[in-house]
């Protein structure tokens, strides 16, 4: 009996609109009743202040998909924790592996970013995994080891207030999903170690990201160690959202 609730996460990535997020969440909202899973969806930073509006009073908790690592001052085009505070953000995503890729962030950098929403109160959803070359050369462990021992690092005692995410990279987007076996192998990797590092590791939620869909939601989180989904594409369909909400309950 484990003591983590599911944690389903939708990751919006950079779509959406005013009328769409509105119509989005008034399905999800509708769709609520019998859900017992910790649910969230994470919007570009410029729809923050309408969820705050839109989920008001719901159990649906909003994210954002970034934050800045720097806490306040000249960094032009940067969003901090505590301004994401403000709007009542209670996650962040940092180190999506389109950020790592497409802007070059690095480990250290991912961990600062994690560093600097603790310590407004957010809780960030620290995403690793490989690519499929590091797959197939036998390295998906050491390339998440490597990963998370950077955030471990830098926020010592407080790792186990952190939610990661297991998000291999040749399954982002693709159609193509890990096994539930794949998923838990790796999740076993990342819980021991947590445990090497914090007494809590059982309180740490790791969630499997890439290519969720309502289909293979069940199966994968049936698994001991998958703690919940973040999730893409599937993330902005209300009906798909629902389902896999209704099977992490
Ligand atoms: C993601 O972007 O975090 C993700 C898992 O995307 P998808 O579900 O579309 O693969």
């Amino acid at each position: 009996m484990t003591m983590r609730s599911k944690l389903m996460v939708g990751n919006w990535k950079m779509n959406g609109s005013l009328a769409a997020n509105a119509s989005l969440l008034s399905d999800i909202l509708a769709g609520m009743a019998g859900v017992t899973c910790r649910a969230a969806v994470c919007s570009p930073f410029v729809y923050l202040p309408q969820l705050q509006v839109l989920l008001a009073g719901s159990s649906v908790a909003s994210g954002a998909q970034d934050v800045s690592m720097h806490e306040s001052g000249a960094f032009t085009g940067e969003v901090s924790a505590s301004m994401l505070r403000d709007f009542g953000v209670r996650f962040a995503i940092v180190g999506h592996s389109e950020r790592r890729q497409y802007h070059g962030e690095t480990d250290a950098q991912v961990a600062a970013k994690a560093q600097r929403a603790l310590a407004a109160g957010i809780t960030p959803i620290v995403c690793v995994g490989e690519s499929l070359v590091e797959r197939e050369a036998g390295q998906t462990e050491a390339v998440v080891k490597r990963q998370l021992a950077a955030v471990i690092h830098a926020n010592g005692h407080c790792i186990s207030e952190i939610v990661v995410a297991y998000e291999p990279v040749w399954a982002i987007g693709t159609g193509r999903t890990a096994t539930p076996e794949m998923a838990q192998q790796v999740h076993a990797v990342l819980r021991s170690q947590l445990q090497a590092a914090t007494a809590h590791a059982d309180r740490v939620s790791i969630l499997y990201g890439g290519s969720m869909n309502a289909a293979n939601a069940a199966e994968l989180l049936a698994q001991p160690d998958v703690d919940g989904g973040l999730i893409g594409g599937a993330a902005l369909k209300g009906p798909d959202f629902l389902c896999m909400l209704q099977a992490a309950s």
